[in-house]
C-alpha cells in the first residue's frame, strides 16, 4: 500500500498527529494508498521552513534560481511516463491525456517562470531634473499554493513555478483527492537543487491543513485554485490580515457558434471543450449557444461525435473518456442531470452511467450528456457541473447571444466561432469573461494573463502579472 509524506525542511515527513485519509483510483473504486490528514502543527513546520530559507533563496540570483526551475522541468520530462501513471491512476482521467497535457505542462511551468524571472523589469519615472522614482520588486516572502484536482500537477506548479521564480519561499497544498503527483515531486524538487525549506508540500483536507495555511500568520499571499465558495471562504478568512489574494475559481462558460464559422472545426473542438478530462476543466464550454439556421446542422453533427466517443479504461489507448474523479462528484453530476430533467430539458445523448467491464467494474463512469430545450436562467445553465453536461440552445441574433451569454454570475472563459473578423472583435469585448478563444479552445500562451471576471475569480495568473502577484512593489525616490 503507497503511504504518501510530506515534505517539509527538504525531507519526507509523515504528520505529526499520524493521522491518514485513504487514496482512491476511481478508475476502479478501489483504495490504493493513504494521503497524511495534516494539521496546524505540519503547517506551522513547513511555515518555520520557509521562513528560514526565504533569505537564502531571495538572495540567489534570479539566473541561479532559474536554473533549478529549469532543471525541475527537465527532471519532470524526464519522468513523464512515472508522472502520467500516477495522474491517471489518482484522477481517472485518460493516460493518454496526463500524458499530452498535464505532465508537459507542468515541466512547461517550470521551464517557463525559470527564464522568465530573467526578463522581469521594473519601471523608472523620471521627474526632469528634479528626481528620479524607480520600483523595486520584492518577493513578498512565504507564500500559500492551494490547488484543486481536476488538473493536479499542472495547476499546482502553475503557482509554485512562478512563485519561487519570483524569490518567494511555498507552503503547498494539493488537493487531498489527488495528491499523488505532488507527492512526486517532493523527490524531484530535492534533485533539482532547491534549497530545503524553499519548497514545502503539505497534504490533508481543505478545512484542516488548508485553513490552517490560509489562517497563519507567517503566510503574505495565497494562491488559490478550486470552487468559489471555498474561495470565498478563503478570503473572509485572510482579509483581516490583508495577505495578498489571487483566486481562480469556478466557471459556467459559454460556447457562441454563429452560422459563418466553419461549422466542421467548431463541431470537432466544440466536443473537446465540453468533454476533455470528461467536462472537469474549468475553461470547458458547458453553455452552447447556436445561430438557429445551423442549429439543426450543428445538433446532428455533434451527437454524432458524442455518440463516437469511447468512455472506459483510462489505461485503454482507446479511451477518450476516463472516470469522473470521485463518487461524490459523480453523484452531484447525477443530481444535475435529474434537475435538467425537471426543469424540462430533452436529453439528447448519455445521461446514464457505464459500467466498464473488468478491472474498472466499480468505477465511476458517465456518459457524455447533451440536454436541450432549457431556458438559459434555469440552476443547468446558471450553476457549474464540472462534468461531462452540455446544453444546446438555439439564438437569433448577436445581442441574444451575448445577453445570455454573460447573465451567469461567473465570468471565467468564453469560446466564439465566427469567420466575421469584426464579429469576433466585437463579441469578445462584450463578453464578460477573462479568457475569450475565437474559433479555437484550450489554446494557451503562458506569457498572457489568466484569470476570471465577476465570481470566477480575482487577479491574474501567468507571465508578469504572476511575477508582480508574489512580489510587493517599492518606490524610490532620488533626489536628482
Ligand atoms: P475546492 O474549492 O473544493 O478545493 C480546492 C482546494 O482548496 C483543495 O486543495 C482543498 O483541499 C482546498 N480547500 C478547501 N477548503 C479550504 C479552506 N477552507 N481553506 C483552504 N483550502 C481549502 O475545489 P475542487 O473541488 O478541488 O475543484 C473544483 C473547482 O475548482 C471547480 O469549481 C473549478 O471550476 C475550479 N477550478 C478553477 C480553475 C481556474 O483556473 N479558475 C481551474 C481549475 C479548477
Amino acid at each position: 500500500m503507497l503511504q504518501l509524506c510530506n515534505f517539509i525542511n527538504g525531507e519526507l515527513q509523515p504528520p505529526a498527529a499520524g493521522r491518514y485519509l485513504p487514496l482512491l483510483n476511481p478508475a476502479t473504486g478501489q483504495v490504493f494508498g493513504q494521503v497524511p490528514n495534516s494539521d496546524a502543527a505540519d503547517v506551522d513546520r513547513a511555515v518555520q521552513a520557509a521562513t528560514a530559507a526565504f533569505p537564502a533563496w531571495r538572495a540567489l540570483p534570479a539566473e541561479e534560481r532559474g536554473r533549478r526551475l529549469v532543471r525541475l522541468a527537465e527532471l519532470i520530462d524526464q519522468n513523464l511516463e512515472t508522472l502520467a501513471q500516477a495522474e491517471s491512476q489518482d484522477n481517472g482521467k485518460p493516460l493518454s491525456l496526463a500524458r499530452t497535457l498535464d505532465i508537459p505542462r507542468a515541466a512547461s511551468n517550470f521551464a517557463f517562470f525559470g527564464t522568465a524571472a530573467q526578463h522581469f523589469a521594473t519601471e523608472t519615472h523620471l521627474q526632469e531634473g528634479v528626481a528620479l522614482n524607480y520600483t523595486v520588486r520584492h518577493p513578498v516572502g512565504v507564500v500559500a499554493c492551494i490547488s484543486p484536482w481536476n488538473l493536479p500537477l499542472y495547476l499546482f506548479t502553475w503557482k509554485i513555478a512562478p512563485a519561487l521564480a519570483a524569490g518567494c519561499c511555498v507552503v503547498a497544498k494539493p488537493s487531498e483527492v489527488t495528491p499523488y503527483t505532488a507527492f512526486l515531486l517532493s523527490e524531484l524538487s530535492r534533485e533539482a537543487g532547491l534549497l530545503a525549506g524553499v519548497l514545502n508540500i503539505v497534504h490533508g483536507t481543505g478545512p484542516g491543513a488548508g485553513q490552517a495555511l490560509v489562517e497563519h500568520p507567517g503566510i503574505r499571499a495565497i494562491s488559490f485554485t478550486g470552487g468559489t465558495a471555498t474561495g470565498a471562504h478563503i478570503a473572509r478568512t485572510a482579509a483581516p490580515q490583508f495577505k495578498k489574494l489571487s483566486l481562480e475559481l469556478g466557471g459556467k462558460n459559454p460556447n457562441l457558434i454563429f452560422a459563418d464559422c466553419d461549422l466542421d472545426a467548431a463541431v470537432q473542438t466544440s466536443i473537446r471543450s465540453s468533454f476533455a478530462n470528461q467536462g472537469q476543466i474549468c475553461l470547458c464550454g458547458s453553455r452552447i449557444f447556436v445561430e438557429r439556421s445551423v442549429y439543426e446542422p450543428f445538433k446532428a453533427a455533434f451527437l454524432a461525435q458524442v455518440q463516437a466517443l469511447t468512455v472506459g479504461d483510462p489505461l485503454e489507448a482507446s479511451t477518450q473518456q476516463g472516470a469522473i474523479v470521485s463518487e461524490a462528484h459523480l453523484n452531484k453530476i447525477l443530481s444535475y442531470i435529474d434537475l435538467a430533467h425537471q426543469e424540462g430539458g430533452r436529453l439528447l445523448a448519455g445521461g446514464q452511467r457505464v459500467q466498464v467491464p473488468g478491472r474498472c467494474a466499480e468505477g465511476y463512469f458517465l456518459q457524455p450528456t447533451v440536454f436541450e430545450g432549457l431556458a438559459p436562467d434555469c440552476r443547468v445553465n446558471q450553476e457549474e457541473i464540472f462534468g461531462p453536461v452540455v446544453t444546446l440552445t438555439p439564438f437569433d441574433h448577436e445581442e441574444e447571444a451575448l445577453t445570455w451569454a454573460n447573465s451567469t454570475d461567473y465570468g471565467l472563459s468564453a469560446t466564439v466561432w465566427t469567420r466575421d473578423l469584426a464579429r469576433a472583435h466585437r463579441v469578445a469585448h462584450q463578453l464578460q469573461a477573462g479568457v475569450v478563444w475565437v474559433n479555437t479552445w484550450l489554446h494557451r500562451d503562458l506569457r498572457t494573463p489568466f484569470g476570471g471576471m465577476k465570481n470566477s475569480g480575482l487577479g491574474r495568473e501567468g507571465g508578469l502579472e504572476a511575477l508582480r502577484f508574489f512580489t510587493e512593489a517599492q518606490n524610490v525616490c532620488v533626489k536628482l
